[in-house]
C-alpha cells in the first residue's frame, strides 16, 4: 500500500523525523525517529500519540522503535488518563498497543549485532496494528528484513512515499 504525501500519516512521520534529528550521531549506527499513535475507542476517528522515541535516547545502544515502545509500556494509568481525558474506563497499555500505528523514519531492524532484541521482534511481541515506514534500511551495516518479518506476523506495513531522501539524510548524520 502506498499513500500520498499530503496524508495525515506524512505529518506523523514528520514528527518522527524531528525525533530522529535529536539523535546524537555515531558513525556505527543510524539516527532514526519513531512515533507511536493509537486510536481509542477503536472506532474513534482521531489518534493520540502515546510515545515517541529516537536512537540512543534511552541508555545503551538503543533503537527508536524499541525506545518508543518502552516509553509507552512505562505509561502509568494516570498518564493514560491524561492522554484520554474523555474516557470513563481506561484501556490497558496492551489494548492501546494492539490498536497502534507505528511511524518510523527507517524500516525496523530485523537483526542486532549488539545482542539486543531487534525492533521488528519487539513490535511483533507488542502486537501493534500497522507500521508506516519512511525509508528502507540501506545495507550499510546489515541486510534488513524488518518489513518482511512484520508482514509475516500479520502487521500491516505501509511505505510512505516522497520522504525517503530526507529520512536517509537524517539517518546517516555522522557517517
Ligand atoms: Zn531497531
Amino acid at each position: 500500500m502506498e499513500i500520498s504525501p499530503s496524508d495525515i500519516h506524512l505529518e506523523r512521520l514528520s514528527i518522527a523525523l524531528r525525533e530522529a534529528e535529536k539523535c546524537i550521531p555515531t558513525p556505527t549506527a543510524f539516527c532514526v525517529g519513531c512515533v507511536l499513535a493509537t486510536t481509542w475507542p477503536p472506532d474513534s476517528s482521531s489518534a493520540v500519540i502515546l510515545a515517541t522515541g529516537y536512537s540512543r535516547e534511552l541508555p545503551g545502544n538503543t533503537h527508536a522503535e524499541a525506545n518508543a515502545l518502552t516509553k509507552a509500556q512505562n505509561l502509568t494509568q494516570s498518564d493514560i488518563a491524561a492522554l484520554f481525558p474523555s474516557l470513563d474506563i481506561l484501556p490497558s497499555i496492551d489494548d492501546l498497543l494492539h490498536r497502534a500505528d507505528v511511524y518510523t523514519t527507517m524500516e525496523p531492524c530485523s537483526i542486532r549485532t549488539s545482542g539486543l532484541p531487534p525492533c521488528a521482534d519487539a513490535l511483533i511481541d507488542a502486537q501493534i496494528k500497522s507500521c508506516y515506514i519512511g525509508v528502507g534500511e540501506p545495507d550499510d551495516f546489515v541486510t534488513c528484513e524488518g518489513a518482511r518479518k512484520l508482514k509475516e506476523a500479520g502487521i500491516e506495513v505501509i511505505w510512505i512515499k516522497g520522504i525517503e531522501e530526507e529520512c536517509l539524510r537524517v539517518a546517516r548524520r555522522g557517517h
